[in-house]
């Protein structure tokens, strides 16, 4: 046998293996698309007006930022009850940086982050979403970096799920972070703490630019993987320009992700007109997703 042959051989039978595992595979029946938004995107002059028009779009998660939440608690619950309408992750709103070279810094974060997990977990939260630092935070050398994040991440994870939550990693791109570029580096960061409470995310924005493939991104985010970023590759709504979401979808429905996909963009015209516009294209691109 040479060579090429043998590689072939190998690359047909993992083909053969994924296609038997997809096919027989029980979770992929269990996917679902579940839309959220962050609050800023959905128009209305008061929190209850907002939510009214969600449930009418069928949007039903809620995004709200991390900062200032402990005093919002109350304002949140009650504008979602008897609603369809529930909270989805809270988009960071902490402060300092948990890989920054400056250990006041780290502590800081480390501070305000267990305060908002506090707020996150009373209002029934997914997890709160975290970047471990933007390139402007003067991170740590990688190598440091990543073993200062994960001893820390220890401790959050376990105060996070004390307090009836998650924390959520989120990938960005080149740009912004590059500290932390791949769905499958998060993953991994979160297998090396392996703890029920050190989870992650995937934005597709950010993957637009850094991965090579959605769906490989979202199997190899597995498990960990529970929030999703919704925009398109200019950062709009989804089907405001040329992106494709079936790939990422297959990805999705392949390790049977029930948690929330998420707004989180600008939007082109008219708000009322195009963000149920939105929700129809993404519904459109799941139900085409095949695996
Ligand atoms: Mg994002």
């Amino acid at each position: 046998m040479t060579r090429r042959e043998f590689l072939m051989i190998g690359g047909l039978a993992g083909a053969a293996l994924t296609m038997g595992s997809s096919s027989e595979g029980k979770k992929q029946t269990d996917a679902v698309l579940r839309i959220s938004s962050q609050e800023g995107i959905i128009p209305g002059a008061s929190l209850e007006e907002k939510i009214a028009k969600m449930e009418k779009w069928g949007i039903e998660g809620l995004e709200v930022g991390g900062r200032g939440l402990k005093d919002r608690v109350k304002e949140l619950k009650s504008a979602l009850a008897n609603t369809n309408v529930k909270i989805s992750a809270i988009c960071a709103g902490f402060e300092g940086a948990l890989i920054s070279e400056e250990e006041s810094e780290r502590e800081k974060c480390r501070r305000s982050m267990k305060e908002i997990l506090i707020a996150a977990g009373e209002l029934g939260s997914t997890g709160l979403i975290f970047v471990p630092a933007f390139n402007h935070q003067k991170p740590l050398p990688f190598v440091e970096a990543r073993k200062v994040l994960i001893d820390q991440l220890h401790e959050l994870a376990e105060y996070a799920v004390s307090c009836g939550t998650r924390l959520l990693m989120e990938p960005l791109n080149r740009n912004e972070a590059w500290f932390l570029r791949l769905l499958a580096d998060a993953a991994a960061i979160c297998r090396d703490v392996d703890h029920p409470g050190a989870c992650m995310m995937g934005d597709f924005y950010h993957m637009c630019i850094e991965e090579t493939s959605d769906m490989g991104a979202f199997l190899s985010a597995g498990k960990y993987l529970h929030h999703v970023h919704l925009a398109s590759r200019t950062r709009k709504l989804p089907g405001q320009d040329d992106r494709d979401f079936t790939d990422g979808f297959r990805g999705l429905k392949m390790i049977g992700y029930k948690d929330f996909c998420s707004f989180e963009c600008g939007v082109l015209g008219d708000r009322e007109v195009e963000i149920p516009k939105s929700v129809k294209f993404l519904r459109e691109q799941w139900s085409k997703a095949t695996i």
